[in-house]
């Protein structure tokens, strides 16, 4: 499998296979890495892969996306992470063999489940980043031992990305990890996930500003070019290819679980920030799974809704964005809405580079009343927005209906589900992708609940564990120095 540009230019190699890209970021174009077609799905294949484990689906499903990894290695590295072991911490009733088990809320009269929760939010985080990150952190340890390279990646963190991308990374070979989060504002329970770790390739460095400050540091490193080809300096943000890639797997394991038999379909209701959870459901849809809608739910910042709805993409500016109860959506541009848009404009990387010129210099793009979006119903997307009072009511209510807890991002999507139900064809299943585990949003689930999230036993107490922390002022040539010290 090659990979090309959604701007056209893929750079050296000029057609790159999946190990050139994987610990990059953009294109050398600017543009986002896609394969140069998605393979389909054959109905032979979609009926074998019913009965598979999660570990061997993501092979039959990586391995047309990977040609590069010898299969031995490629279904070793599968096997290694997806287990019971890393994604413990199932619900109540399910199987942690299932790694994404559903959980139905809502049931016909003759047992069929209606709607369901398709728990993505297992694994050591809890939070469903680690589904993908998980895979990452073993195939960046499989690559650079091959190649005989080390890298550092080096990233800035408000919460859950960072907390995945240690989990991910500790302990393993030619991997450092060096992550910035604000000093003193993520909730005691993040800080503890994350600086209670002691392996010697994790860095927490607790910068005493803002998120921004943080992310303004790691945006300076990179584009002194010398010292990040010095340091080997690498990321691993959403628009990482893999990332998108591993997410796919798990639509088509809940598509089975949701279903008996190939000829049924099934409605995804994602909560979205950056489209990449979603963007990896579109994928999977066009490699022919039987997907009937994708719901795109987004929080107050609703730039991806309103492109939905009308056509405009009009990314916002950072004081623009609303800081809501579920952070991990607080977006003012989604940085994989590139992807789709290169499908939806029939794959003509010239439109892209031209509609990304206008974003690129601050500006909206308008496809209303093209062809392009007259389009957009056939790839199955309709959306909505959810509100803080929307989460309150939703968490609330399906506390009170069903006795699940869920958090505040998969609120907003069992809220935008709900309200979306006339656009889902009668008897399809919607399963609601819960993103999260409601004890990272504690503060939240009390106030709309009036008692405190339930929490895993494995993770009782962390907050009293031994943190490892260095604080240092948000001095990009300070922090330049503690890498160089330890690379
Ligand atoms: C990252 C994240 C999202 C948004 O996912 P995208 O891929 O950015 O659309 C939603 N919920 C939670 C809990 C997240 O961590």
């Amino acid at each position: 499998m090659k990979y090309l540009s959604t701007r056209g230019h893929a750079g050296q190699p000029a057609n790159p296979e999946f190990c050139d890209i994987l610990l990059g970021g953009l294109a050398p174009d600017g543009g986002l890495y896609l394969p140069e077609t998605y393979p389909q799905v054959t109905r032979a294949e979609l009926y074998a892969w019913r009965g598979l484990s999660y570990a061997e689906l993501a092979f039959a499903i990586l391995s047309k996306f990977i040609t590069d990894i010898p299969a031995v290695d490629l279904k070793a590295i599968c096997a290694k992470t997806y287990t019971a072991e890393v994604y413990r911490h199932v619900r109540a009733g399910g199987d942690a063999r299932d790694i994404t088990p559903v959980h139905w809320l809502e049931k016909d009269a003759d047992g069929r489940g209606r709607l369901g929760l398709l728990e993505l939010s297992n694994g050591p985080t809890l939070a469903f980043k680690d589904m993908a990150m998980q895979l990452l952190g073993n195939l960046f340890e499989y690559v650079l031992a091959k190649r005989g390279e080390t890298i550092n990646i080096l990233g800035a963190t408000s919460g859950d990305t960072g907390s995945a991308a240690e989990y991910a990374m500790r302990g393993k070979h030619g991997v450092r990890v060096f992550m910035l989060s604000p000093h003193g504002k993520m909730s005691a329970f993040q800080r503890a996930q994350m600086y209670s770790l002691q392996d010697d390739n994790i860095f927490n460095i607790a910068v005493t500003g803002m998120f921004d400050d943080a992310q303004d540091i790691v945006k300076a490193v990179s584009n002194d070019h010398a010292f990040k080809a010095r340091h080997k300096i690498g990321a691993v943000n959403s628009i990482n290819w893999a990332r998108v890639a591993a997410q796919i797997v798990y639509y088509f394991k809940g598509y089975f679980a949701a279903t008996t038999s190939n000829d049924e379909q099934v409605a995804f209701c994602v909560p979205s920030g950056n489209f990449g959870n979603i963007c990896a459901g579109h994928i999977a849809r066009q490699m022919g799974l039987p997907v009937a809608k994708l719901i795109l739910a987004t929080n107050e910042n609703d730039v991806l809704d309103e492109f939905f709805r009308s056509g405009v993409y009009r990314p916002r500016k950072a004081a623009e964005t609303h800081v809501t109860s579920s952070p991990s959506m607080d977006i003012s541009k989604a940085s994989n809405f590139e992807r789709f848009v290169f499908d939806l404009v029939g794959r003509d990387p010239s439109k892209v580079a031209a509609l990304w010129a206008e974003v690129d210099a601050g500006r909206a793009f308008d496809l209303s009343g093209t062809d392009e979006f007259a389009r957009i119903g056939a790839f199955g997307f309709v959306s909505g927005a959810s509100s803080h009072a929307d989460r309150l009511a939703t968490i609330r209510k399906v506390y009170e209906r069903y006795g699940v807890m869920i958090d505040t991002h998969t609120a907003d999507g069992v809220k935008v589900a709900w309200e979306r139900a006339a656009d889902v064809p009668a008897g399809v299943p919607v399963l609601v992708l819960e993103t999260a585990l409601p004890v990272k949003f504690a503060e939240t689930i009390v106030e709309a609940l009036g008692r405190e999230p339930e929490r895993p036993a494995d993770l009782e107490g962390i907050e009293k564990l031994p943190q490892r922390v260095e604080v240092m002022a948000p001095d990009a040539d300070a922090i330049k120095r503690f890498i160089a010290q330890r690379t």
